[in-house]
């Protein structure tokens, strides 16, 4: 069978390096070359350079419509109004897409989920089973422990990241929300600064750490008297990303249009 092609969007960003090396890696994959933002430095230069593959001879382009033309699937972690903008394309092609970028607004999901009608889109705030697992784990354990226990969810990530919390802690909010058969929005507690307050009851509240070159850190911590059950995953890389969403892509290879997450990929 021939290999299936895969597009990098965002190719010179700290994912799309690593997407390129993963995807050069994978048996029954090859790169169908890589975008970057128009005007950036990395478009016109050798895209095989980024990551230290020699033998690809592409180069690093701006023009994402012909990306997706020339693509079995494309991967996409780059900045929300990047992602809006390769949703479309994604839907006037058919190309399937694969969406790793965090820090949406409600308009951008939206514009994402319209173009998921029309294409296969697999979106997701984490790729790695680790962090898949501990969302499970931790919807199970909402579901178990009352209001006597409070949530708290505590992230760490690099210097560099600009969304917080991020986009794992929110979908690790969302799961406990949703083993306690809650509305999670009614219920966050996004920042606290100078006289909160006694904590709210029933809350899930949100620390955000940012420092070094920490990859991602998340905690669930559900705190009652007297005791603590903490729930942590530590990734210590970007590939368990990089692994994901090449087999994300792989696994959207002639399925039906629709909105599909990590949960689906892996048959959780
Ligand atoms: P980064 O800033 O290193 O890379 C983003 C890249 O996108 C940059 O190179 C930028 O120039 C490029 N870009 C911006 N606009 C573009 C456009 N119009 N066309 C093509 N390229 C464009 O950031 P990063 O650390 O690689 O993270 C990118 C995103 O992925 C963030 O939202 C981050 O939170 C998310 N992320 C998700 C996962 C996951 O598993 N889902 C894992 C890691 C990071």
């Amino acid at each position: 069978m021939a290999d299936v092609r895969i597009g990098v969007v965002g190719c010179s960003g700290r994912m799309g390096i690593n997407l390129l090396k993963t995807i050069a890696a994978t048996a029954g994959c090859a790169i169908a070359g890589g975008t970057e933002r128009p005007g950036h430095a990395a478009v016109g230069g050798a895209l095989g350079a980024l990551a230290g593959l020699e033998d690809v001879d592409l180069a690093v382009g701006d023009n994402a419509a012909a990306l997706f033309a020339a693509s079995d699937a494309v991967l996409d972690f780059t900045v929300p109004a990047a992602t809006v903008m390769h949703a479309r394309l994604a839907a006037e092609t058919g190309t399937p897409l694969v969406i790793g970028t965090t820090g949406t607004d409600a308009g951008e999901d939206a514009a994402i989920a319209e173009a998921a009608r029309q294409v296969a889109v697999m979106r997701a705030a984490n790729m790695s089973v680790g962090v898949n697992l501990l969302a499970q784990l931790t919807q199970q354990v909402a579901a178990v422990l009352d209001e006597d226990f409070d949530i708290e969810i505590v992230e760490m990530h690099h210097r560099y990241k600009v969304d917080a919390p991020s986009g794992t802690a929110l979908a690790l909010g969302k799961a406990a929300a949703a083993g306690r058969a809650v509305e999670h929005d009614a219920v966050a507690q996004r920042g606290r600064d100078g006289i909160t307050g006694e904590r709210v009851r029933g809350g899930i509240g949100y620390a955000v750490l940012r420092g070094g070159n920490v990859v991602g850190d998340h905690s669930v911590v559900f705190a009652a008297d007297d005791e603590r059950l903490e729930l942590t995953h530590k990734a210590a890389d970007r590939t368990i990303f990089a692994r994901g969403a090449v087999r994300a892509a792989l696994w959207l290879q002639g399925r039906a249009p629709g909105l599909y997450g990590m949960k689906d990929v892996l048959g959780f």
